[in-house]
């Protein structure tokens, strides 16, 4: 049976990339990786659309949320998070540890923290340092418009707008320095197309003030040393050499697409499956949807663990489940990274096959052909 992953990280590794990291080993201190190295950072600056320097960091995703926090802040300090799904209450699970004053702005899972509510908490709360967003909350497939979020933070306070892209980066529209945010995140195995195991984060110049003056215990994740490294087109640590030949490759695809047609391209494919859905019946949690992954709800009467087992063992397609209150509720369907439309349309068919053997009534084929309409708008 031919295997195919439809999930929000890890995503589907393109052949050219696996071979490329299949290579023999290189050292990390000698000119072959130097010169490899420094590539990958001309082109993250280019993914990140920012002219500061992008680090690489061996560690999942969390690991740069985690190197944010205890980088940029003093102990005691107070900070702005939203809670509207699994990441975002990490934040504050992140800014709690380090011994931060967490403020927490509440939104319902599935909806979008607005700027007026990040405004309202700003006004309350005069000390704040920082606001944590999440771009793209992948618990729940909601986007948040950071765009404006910092436009408006940055008229009112001196807070640093820091955002976790980690589903964003490589899929929705994010440009750090003309939008000033202050620091993003990101991990490989989303956007990136490589397995897990790298994170990647840029800082503002006022990130980078925040940074000089911070407290907090750090040693692996230490910014400034990673910064003084990469000046060099090196790291303080052994990175994981393999992923960073994969993400060289990786990056290399991006560049030659273009990033605005790689926006593009997810903002195609995720209206594809959305209307598919709705043609289907069946409805998509979010209210703003972001364009790396769509959570689709399981209606009531169909066994959402008989659904994904289907799925899986008579189809060959993973998805991911919902998390949290959302397990046995919702599927997750991934068009972040390595996918095209004819992907989509094999996703889709599979969930109409699905379906029917659950029972679940429609009229077979409606569900492709929204697919398919919605390709050529
Ligand atoms: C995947 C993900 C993370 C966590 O990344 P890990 O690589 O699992 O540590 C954090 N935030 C968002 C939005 C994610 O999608």
């Amino acid at each position: 049976m031919k295997k195919r992953l439809f999930t929000p990280g890890p995503t589907p590794v393109p052949e050219s990339v696996m071979l490329k990291m299949a290579e023999p080993m290189i050292h990390h201190r000698h000119p072959e990786f130097t010169e490899l190295f420094t590539r990958v950072n001309n082109n993250l600056r280019y993914l990140f659309q920012t002219s500061g320097d992008v680090l690489t960091l061996t560690s999942s995703g969390t690991g740069s949320m985690d190197a944010v926090v205890c980088n940029l802040h003093q102990p005691g300090e107070t900070a702005v998070f939203v809670n509207g799904g699994k990441f975002g209450e990490r934040w504050g699970e992140i800014l709690r540890a380090y011994g931060m004053h967490a403020v927490e702005v509440s939104v319902e899972w599935g909806s979008s923290v607005s700027a007026d509510q990040i405004a309202d908490a700003l006004k309350g709360n005069p000390a704040v340092k920082a606001v944590y967003l999440t771009q793209s909350e992948t618990s729940t497939g909601a986007a948040t418009d950071v765009k404006t979020i910092a436009r408006e933070v940055h008229k009112n306070c001196e807070a640093a707008v820091v955002v976790d892209g980690i589903t964003a980066v490589g899929a929705m529209e994010l440009r750090m320095d003309e939008w000033g945010i202050d620091a993003v995140v990101t991990g490989s195995q989303k956007g990136l197309m490589i397995p897990p195991g790298l994170a990647f984060l840029a800082l503002s110049e006022r990130a980078w003030r925040m940074t000089e003056k911070s407290t907090l215990p750090k040693y692996y994740f230490d910014l400034i040393k990673a910064k003084k490294a990469v000046r060099d087109n090196d790291t303080p640590w052994t990175p994981a050499v393999s992923l960073v030949i994969g993400v060289d490759k990786a990056l290399e695809m991006i560049r030659s697409e273009g990033i605005e047609n790689v926006w593009k391209r997810h903002d195609r494919l995720a209206r594809s499956i959305r209307s598919s859905a709705q043609a289907l019946g069946l409805s998509v949690l979010a209210k703003c949807p972001s364009n790396a992954l769509t959570a689709i709800t399981i209606p009531d009467s169909l066994d959402a663990k008989a659904f994904n087992r289907t799925l899986k063992n008579k189809y060959g397609i993973t998805v991911a489940g919902g998390q949290g209150h959302f397990k046995g509720k919702i599927i997750r369907i991934s068009h972040l990274g390595y996918y095209d439309e004819f992907d989509m349309t094999a996703i889709v068919s599979a969930l109409e096959l699905t379906l029917k053997d659950c029972g679940y009534k429609f009229e077979p084929g409606v569900g492709v052909r929204a697919a398919i309409s919605a390709f050529s708008v």
